[in-house]
Order: structure tokens, then C-alpha cells, then sequence
């Protein structure tokens, strides 16, 4: 089968010849049909530090997908051949505390799909039964190999009850965008946006932000007043890996407000403890997708109108990959769709 895989250390990605994978009992064996390029595919393809600690060449790479069953392990049961399903890319060990206890999403050595082991860029992908996700046909099958970003989102905007509650969310990349439009269907009152990217700001925009801001334009301070707020932002969720914009947030909470840290910050960073401690602020690290809870309320969002087709700005036949990846490199681009049927 035909697979995009990093091959040796360096920047770049090829598309090789691979044999199909064998399930094993206990596994599924998934035909591809869409798959979405992410933030983590793109250090892949660069080769930057976080990707020469962690990724081992030779090695399948991708975990955004949707595809069909085709085949099952001997003991699987509760799945069909035909089957339209996504899959959670967390390979989870199932033998430590959190995962007996049920609580999978917190599993201290859960293993990455695409990162850990061979990924879904490829015609055909092998994982558990247990990370298959049936998804229904009538939602788009590019939506659908955009769910693992959307399951961040959505698990980040999930952490605090947002209903009447004004929410500042740093970054406008894929994830923060689609993270506005949860807050803005789910209730929020006021849902501000920002980023340094203009193009990124009219996308959040488009999703249902109430207010987008450039920091290097305006700042956060008079925003407030300007659209009426008086004592802060009772949610933040940071989902850019900026220290600056992480150090604004901080700034601008109100007292008792609530933080969630999606964004991977690229190396480490100091905060002002002062404001965490006076304001009495929570923050709370997040990793991944609830399993399978996220899964069932990310559908049910798209389900019940949430649209992230605006965030899907170019579409390409796999044979292609090299164009997306480039383009992507570039920074022009909001998901990138790669077909493989
Ligand atoms: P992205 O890189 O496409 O978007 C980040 C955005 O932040 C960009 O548009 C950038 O212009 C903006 N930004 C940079 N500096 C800023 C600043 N000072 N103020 C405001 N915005 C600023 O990333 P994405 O795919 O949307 O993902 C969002 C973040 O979440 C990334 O850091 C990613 O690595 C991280 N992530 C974490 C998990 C997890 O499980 N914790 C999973 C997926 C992605
Ligand atoms: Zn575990």
C-alpha cells in the first residue's frame, strides 16, 4: 500500500510502498479515506527538536482520519465490516490507575498514533478495536477526519461550564476557532478571540467570536471596556503555545476565573504567580480527547449545526502531500484535507 512516512532523520516526508498491516486479534483493519494534516504532522515534517526526541524512523506518519472496516481481529466483537468510523489516535495501556478506573484520557503512558507507532497516512490502518469510533454518514467525511482536533477543542471548552460567561481564547489556529464556536453555541455571552494572524482572526470571526483582537494592535485592557466588560474574563482557554499570550491571559482574568492550557508551549516559561495567587485563578493542563465522552458530545455539536467547513481551506488527492505539507509550512493554510479513495 502507499504511505507517507519519515524515512530517515531530516526535514521532508516520502511517499512509500508499504505491505498492508495484519490486525491481530484484537484489532481492526481500517481502509482510509480522508485524513487532515496537524500542527504535530507538520514538526514531523520539519524535523524540529520535539520530532528528533520523539519520533523513531522508518515510520507511517498521521493520526486526523475517517475510513471503513474492513476487516476484524478474531475476538472483536460490537463492529462491522463496511463500518464508517474515526479513531482515537491515544493508544492507551489499560493497566495503570486511570485507565482501570475508567479514566483513559489521564493514562501515563498512553502511545500516539502517527508518533509512537505507524500512522493513518496511509491506504490502510491497523489500531484496537477499542480506539474506533463509529461515525455517522451524513455528516461530511472531511468534517469527519478533522474529529481529533475538534475532540481538543471541544474537551478544552468543556473543562468549565461556559453558559452567560464571558470567554477570551488565545490563538486562532484550527483548534481556537473551532473552540469559538462551541463557546458561542454552548452559551458563552461574550467569546473573544485572539491572534497575530488577520486571516486567522476573520476565520474565528466567521465561527462566532464576538470580538477578534491582534495584541499587537490593541490591547486587551481597553477591549474590555469597549464592549462593556467590567471585571475580567471568567474563562480562559489558551490554544496558541505563546508565553506572551499566555502572560495577557493571566493579565486580564477576573478574580476566580478559570484557565484551560491547550496551546504546547515551545520551551519553558515564566508566569506571574502574583496574579494566580490574589486572583485566585485555576489552571488546569489538557491532553488529548476524553474516551470516548468527547467523541459522543463532538458529534452531537456537528449534529446540531456546529460548522467547521470554513476552517477546511485546501483539499488534495494524497499524491499531492508534498504541495499541503509546503503550503502548510508556510503558514497559509487553516486544515489541509488529504483523499486517499
Ligand atoms: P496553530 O499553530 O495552527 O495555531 C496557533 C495560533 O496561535 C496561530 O494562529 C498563531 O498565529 C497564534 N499565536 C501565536 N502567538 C500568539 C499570541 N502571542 N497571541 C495570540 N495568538 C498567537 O495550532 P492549532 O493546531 O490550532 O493548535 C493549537 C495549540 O494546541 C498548539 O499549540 C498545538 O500544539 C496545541 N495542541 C495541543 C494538544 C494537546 O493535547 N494539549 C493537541 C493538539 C494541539
Ligand atoms: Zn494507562
Amino acid at each position: 500500500m502507499r504511505a507517507i512516512a519519515k524515512m530517515k532523520p531530516g526535514k521532508g516526508l516520502e511517499m512509500v510502498e508499504v505491505p498492508v498491516p495484519v490486525p491481530s486479534d484484537d484489532q481492526v483493519l481500517i481502509k482510509v479515506l480522508a485524513t487532515s494534516i496537524c500542527g504535530t504532522d507538520l514538526h514531523i515534517y520539519r524535523w524540529d527538536s520535539w520530532a528528533e526526541r520523539t519520533i523513531k524512523p522508518p515510520m507511517v506518519i498521521g493520526h486526523e482520519f475517517v475510513g471503513e472496516i474492513v476487516e476484524l481481529g478474531s475476538s472483536v466483537h460490537g463492529l462491522k465490516v463496511g463500518e464508517l468510523v474515526d479513531g482515537e489516535g491515544h493508544i492507551v495501556c489499560g493497566v495503570c490507575r486511570n485507565c482501570r478506573a475508567g479514566r483513559r484520557h489521564l493514562c501515563k503512558d498512553t502511545k500516539g498514533v502517527g508518533v509512537n507507532r505507524d500512522g493513518a497516512f496511509a491506504e490502510f490502518l491497523c489500531i484496537p478495536a477499542v480506539n474506533v469510533v463509529p461515525v455517522p454518514r451524513s455528516i461530511p467525511l472531511e468534517v469527519l477526519s478533522c474529529f481529533d482536533p475538534l475532540g481538543n477543542a471541544t474537551h478544552t471548552a468543556l473543562q468549565w461550564d461556559m453558559i452567560g460567561e464571558d470567554v477570551l481564547i488565545t490563538g486562532a489556529g484550527p483548534i481556537g476557532c473551532m473552540a469559538a464556536g462551541i463557546a458561542a453555541r454552548t452559551g458563552a455571552r461574550r467569546v473573544v478571540v485572539t491572534d497575530l494572524n488577520s486571516d486567522r482572526l476573520e476565520l474565528a470571526r466567521k465561527m462566532g467570536a464576538t470580538r477578534v483582537v491582534n495584541p499587537t494592535q490593541e490591547n486587551l485592557p481597553d477591549v474590555q471596556k469597549e464592549i462593556g466588560m467590567t471585571e475580567g474574563f471568567d474563562i480562559g482557554l489558551e490554544m496558541s503555545g505563546s508565553p506572551a499570550a499566555l502572560s495577557e491571559m493571566i493579565a486580564n482574568m477576573s478574580h476566580g476565573g478559570r484557565i484551560a492550557l491547550l496551546g504546547i508551549m515551545s520551551e519553558a516559561c515564566a508566569i506571574d504567580w502574583d496574579k494566580v495567587v490574589f486572583n485566585m485563578l485555576t489552571i488546569r493542563g489538557v491532553y488529548g480527547r476524553e474516551m470516548y465522552e468527547t467523541w459522543y458530545k463532538m458529534t452531537g455539536l456537528i449534529e446540531a449545526g456546529l460548522d467547521i467547513t470554513p476552517l477546511i481551506t485546501h483539499r488534495f488527492p494524497s499524491s499531492e502531500f508534498q504541495t499541503a505539507f509546503e503550503l502548510m509550512d508556510a503558514g497559509q493554510t487553516g486544515k489541509v484535507i488529504l483523499r486517499w479513495d
